[in-house]
């Protein structure tokens, strides 16, 4: 038995529905763990003498659950910061081609070990991860996922309709799917996701395939992009005249459940929001990404109107960053172009325990709950002049804001996964 002591501050629920209770704060805390599960999480005060034969390490910074990243892509790690389109052109120019590299499993290999080790930097300890259309792309990210022992979920990017060297077909995209998923089944923490990458690169029969996959899999997630771009909503719309909207081509192939995660969301309707809601699935907000590709910007009071599920995504290479707390200061500024104000207490409570409810995995990890996964990060408020400057006096609002606006990996201090540290800042 380990206990960790230090200030320690998690968001379990969501204060925007739940209020200021969901808010667990421990100015004196200790988090006490056993075989890699949280045992216990309260004030020193209380749980000091329960737990006294703990050995007990003392941490000076603030103890918050690791990082979800709702919707990343592991394979273009190596095409962030690629200049000058948006989102269809930019595929053709930049992402395509560093895509088709992942036939070679080598270059799978080295790219998947700089991703996860880039994660663990950045204090993200669970993600939903696109791979790439090769099936040799998912068995890299999952070997490597599996000897670092974190809590990755990732699939065989699905495609018939894709360019030249990135075009699987319904019956191989089916079948390699089946096969990964058979292959990863129950090992270490990892789960799969049927991945179709979206409606313009997928084929009708490979969509109905998708959700013949997921009906049959009660384990899977369903993680594909919906409604991003214009151009790209004006091309669903062409190839389906018949559909209401864009999520519901998704919907007659049955891939929208609570199982669901949909990337962006940037231009719904009501009807769209309210469909989503009912079905349960899920949405992740991705605003770098949406505002380096130009794609829009995402209404979060919308999407709290109609109550829908989100996470929070770096979606990383369109995105520009994989430190979630510089993502969590670029939603605020989204928010507010719509005229809605990101409270920084439910913006951690979204990359962390939202990001898990998404991701179906909320009974394991995110809140540093009795029971979960010990997997937790310490935020440095002084890792930088201005940061330190910032938050030195103020309040845990002030403190936690300023991390999200001034912070990203130069702030996290240390990642533990299972209680085990993982990552030391040097
Ligand atoms: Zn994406």
């Amino acid at each position: 038995m380990k206990a960790f002591r230090g200030e320690i501050l998690s968001v379990p629920d969501d204060p925007g529905a739940a209020g200021p209770e969901a808010i667990r704060h421990y100015e004196d805390g200790l988090l006490v763990v056993e075989d890699g599960l949280v045992l216990a999480c309260g004030p020193c005060a209380e749980l000091g003498e329960r737990f006294a034969e703990a050995e007990v390490e003392q941490l000076d910074g603030l103890i918050v659950p690791g990082f979800v990243d709702a919707h990343v892509h592991y394979p273009q790690i190596g095409s962030i910061a690629s200049h000058g389109e948006q989102l269809m052109q930019w595929l053709e120019r930049h992402i395509f081609p560093a895509e088709k590299a992942f036939a070679d499993r080598a270059h799978a290999d080295e790219v998947a070990a700089f991703f996860l080790d880039e994660l663990l930097r950045h204090g993200t300890t669970s993600a939903l991860v696109f791979a790439t259309v090769h099936p040799g792309s998912v068995d890299a990210l999952f070997e490597a996922a599996l000897e670092r022992d974190m809590r990755i979920v990732s699939g065989k990017v699905l495609m018939d309709l894709g360019p030249d060297g990135l075009r699987d077909s319904a019956a191989s995209g089916r079948a390699d799917s089946e096969a990964l998923i058979a292959r990863w089944r129950g090992r270490g923490r990892l789960g799969y996701a049927v991945t179709p990458r979206f409606v313009p690169t997928s084929s009708s029969e490979q969509l109905a395939d998708a959700g013949a996959l997921l009906a049959a899999h009660p384990d899977v997630l369903l993680h594909s992009h919906l409604s991003e771009n214009p151009g790209e909503i004006a091309f669903v719309a062409e190839r389906y005249p018949d559909a209401a909207d864009y999520l519901d081509v998704y919907d007659r192939f049955g891939l929208v459940g609570p199982r669901s995660v949909f990337a962006h969301c940037v231009h719904m309707s009501d009807r769209a929001l309210s469909r989503m809601a009912e079905a349960g699935a899920g949405i992740a907000f991705c605003p770098t990404s949406n505002l380096f590709l130009g794609s829009g910007l995402f209404d979060l009071g919308q999407a709290d109107r109609h109550k829908v599920k989100l996470g929070i995504g770096t979606d990383v290479g369109a995105g520009t960053s994989l430190s979630i707390l510089h993502t969590l200061g670029a939603a605020y500024g989204v928010c507010q172009l719509r005229s809605c104000n990101l409270d920084p207490f439910r913006a951690l409570h979204l990359a962390t325990a939202g990001g898990a409810r998404v991701l179906n995995i909320a009974d394991r990890v995110g809140g540093l709950l009795p029971g979960q996964e010990a997997d937790f990060i310490l935020l440095d408020e002084k890792a930088t002049p201005l940061l330190a400057r910032r938050s030195a006096g103020a309040s845990l609002h002030d403190r936690l804001f300023a991390l999200q606006v001034l912070g990203d990996d130069r702030a996290i201090a240390a990642t533990w996964l299972r209680g085990r540290r993982a990552w030391t800042r040097p």
